[in-house]
């Protein structure tokens, strides 16, 4: 009998993609910020693999049985992680996009950015009143742009069950933005 991977074993393949295959760059977008640049990563078969994996295991409960309905990934980079999420779990993908580019009626949520503000919009149909929903991002900062996607689902009358990233960012108050919110993240920086 031939044993499919360990959720263990899919988590440790994850961590050490994400430790060979991301880049720190100072100072980027703004003095002070350090990006976490995901592209090595995204470019390499196994490890995007490993990733993905690892990301779709916050949509199954411990018997692996999908418990989720739709995948949210937020604009841009969640577009990118959430899409094979979804198609690893047999669910739809549900973009939630930066103001404006939504081409029909939307609900609309705006946050406080360091500097200024920000808006997403989701599409009003795009999540059915009761479906369970999965948000997934790339990194996990301030927590605004999780708090507002859930804001939005809720607005559509779906429940989000959980978000899953490849990174939190352990200096800055995520955890705590997104309240009781359960956080799958990879790897904690
Ligand atoms: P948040 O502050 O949690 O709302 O994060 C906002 C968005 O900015 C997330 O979708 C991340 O993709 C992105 N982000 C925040 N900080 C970083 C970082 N240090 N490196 C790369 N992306 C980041």
């Amino acid at each position: 009998m031939t044993l499919g991977p360990t959720v263990q074993s899919v988590e440790a393949a994850a961590r050490d993609a994400l430790d060979r295959l991301v880049l720190d760059v100072e100072d980027f977008p703004e003095p002070g910020i350090v990006f976490k640049d995901i592209t090595p990563l995204l470019a390499d078969h196994d490890g995007f693999a490993a990733v993905v994996a690892a990301l779709a295991a916050a949509g199954r409960d411990a018997d692996g049985t999908v418990v989720v309905d739709k995948v949210i990934g937020m604009e841009a980079r969640g577009f990118i992680l959430a899409a094979p999420v979804a198609l690893a779990l047999g669910t739809g993908f549900v973009p939630v996009r930066k103001a404006g580019k939504l081409p029909r009626a939307a609900h609309a949520v705006s946050y406080a950015l360091e500097y200024g503000d920000a808006t997403l919009e989701l599409h009003r149909d795009a999540i059915a009143p009761g479906e369970r929903v999965l948000l997934v991002d790339d990194v996990l900062a301030t927590g605004g742009t999780v708090k507002a996607t859930r804001e939005l689902v809720q607005r559509c009358g779906g429940v989000c069950t959980g978000v899953a990233v490849l990174m939190e960012l352990s200096f800055l108050p995520g955890r705590a933005t997104v309240g009781d919110l359960p956080v799958t993240s990879l790897m904690t920086v």
